[in-house]
């Protein structure tokens, strides 16, 4: 038995977690903290193994906790005896990159909704509590965006913090198919929320905020498809390893937050152990103090990879691209994400405490560690050849 995070007076029993998508980035560091510092079981769903790998090694302390199960939750009747042995249930399984959005709507719908509605059924007819991960990016673009470029209320927080129970989600149009995930998601959510009102289920649905960190998606060409476009941290991380400019969509005008995937695990953890404070609620968890635009996100990568790796900074550092040219047409943005943080500091005692300069630190020391020598390797093979 571990102490609670939270201090409500109560120890924290351990608790068998049915955990779907949990060899992905996300999944990886939760099983990761569930091993090292918990006494909870893990039942780990996922096609892949890979970045669990470490902690499914035979002989460790924790090894008689954790059991990985290589099930696809598209068609795979295991899935609800998994469901039945557990006392929580955690999904994180969807298509979470943004360049699959416009290019492969259909699977990005299927993968966020319709393969998400077996899993809230087994929870709802078992009677399991049902954590879900959803994304920030419901919200869509802010209400702020629609007004005129120079009226002075775009710096209202009025106009672009978002709030889990007040800001309304603003997607774009049908053929803008970015929206297709965002719109996926919003579906599954309001139905969790309507299981929750009609039928009593146990639920808590997470938004993240740009969480980043080690691990998180792929390098093309080293440890997936060559011509897929991963997340921002890989394409600028793939960029910086192969000394090549760093390339920004539409200017790079778009804003973010970023947050440490250890600082948002926390949050997770809270919510895994305080299930009276956290069921029925929807939580923004993202690090409201580390706002960059892209073109800064760019700069400060360029910076911090040059001295990790103690490259030279580059003579140009970025190049424009249009969003056409490289995501392909249906592209659209969301142009800025604050999270708003009263219900989770109110209900979890949870702040983030990271800042950007130094989750980066980590990460790219992490990334440069990993792959520089073998991205060096593919260069001069793709060279010879
Ligand atoms: P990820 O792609 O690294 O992890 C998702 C995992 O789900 C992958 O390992 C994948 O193999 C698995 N998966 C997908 N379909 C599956 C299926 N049919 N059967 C079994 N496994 C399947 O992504 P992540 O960043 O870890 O994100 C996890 C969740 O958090 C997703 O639901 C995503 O939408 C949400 N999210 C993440 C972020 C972020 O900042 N990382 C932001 C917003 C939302
Ligand atoms: N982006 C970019 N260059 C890249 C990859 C992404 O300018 O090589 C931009 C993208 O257009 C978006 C932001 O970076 O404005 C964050 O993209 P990401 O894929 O991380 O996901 P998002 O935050 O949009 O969900």
């Amino acid at each position: 038995m571990t102490a609670r995070v939270l201090n409500d007076g109560e120890a924290v029993e351990p608790l068998k977690i049915c955990m779907i998508g949990a060899g992905g980035f996300i999944g990886s560091h939760l099983c990761e903290r569930l091993m090292y510092a918990t006494d909870h079981s893990v039942l780990a769903i996922d096609v892949y193994g890979d970045k669990i790998s470490h902690l499914l090694q035979p002989g460790q302390k924790w090894s008689h906790r954790i059991e990985f199960h290589k099930i696809n939750i598209k068609h795979d009747s295991r899935l609800e005896g998994l469901v039945k042995t557990s006392d929580l249930v955690i999904n994180l399984a969807a298509i979470c990159t943004p360049a699959d959005y416009n290019t492969r709507p259909l699977d990005t719908i299927y993968s966020n909704f319709v393969d998400a509605l077996p899993v809230v059924q087994y929870c709802r007819e078992n009677e399991k509590r049902l954590i879900h991960f959803s994304t920030c990016e419901v919200y869509g673009k802010t209400i702020g965006s629609f007004l005129p470029k120079d009226s002075p209320l775009r710096n209202d927080p009025a106009f672009y913090m978002l709030k889990e129970d007040e800001t309304p989600c603003i997607f774009g149009s049908i053929d803008k198919q970015r929206w297709s995930y965002a719109c996926a998601k919003q579906l599954i959510e309001r139905l969790i929320y309507g299981e929750g009102a009609e039928n009593g289920l146990e639920f808590t649905i997470v938004r993240p905020f740009n969480w980043i960190g080690p691990r998180m998606d792929f390098i093309p060409g080293i440890d997936g498809p060559q011509d897929s476009v991963p997340r921002v941290l890989a394409c600028f991380s793939n960029n910086l390893m192969k000394g090549e400019p760093l390339k920004l969509v539409d200017g790079g005008q778009s804003q973010r937050t970023f947050i440490y995937i250890k600082d948002a695990i926390e949050a997770v953890q809270r919510m895994i152990e305080n299930p009276a404070r956290a069921n029925g609620q929807i939580f923004n968890v993202g690090n409201p103090n580390n706002e960059v635009t892209v073109r800064e996100l760019a700069e400060l990568m360029t910076d911090v990879y040059c001295k990790v790796s103690g490259n030279a900074r580059p003579e140009v550092a970025t190049v424009d691209v249009t969003s056409k040219e490289f995501y392909g047409v249906g592209y659209d943005d969301s142009d800025k994400r604050i999270p708003d943080m009263t219900i989770i500091k109110t209900q979890l005692e949870w702040e983030p405490k990271t800042s950007l300069y130094d989750l980066m630190e980590h990460t790219l020391t992490y990334q440069h560690t990993t792959y520089a020598e073998a991205v060096k390797k593919a260069m001069s093979k793709a060279i010879v050849t």
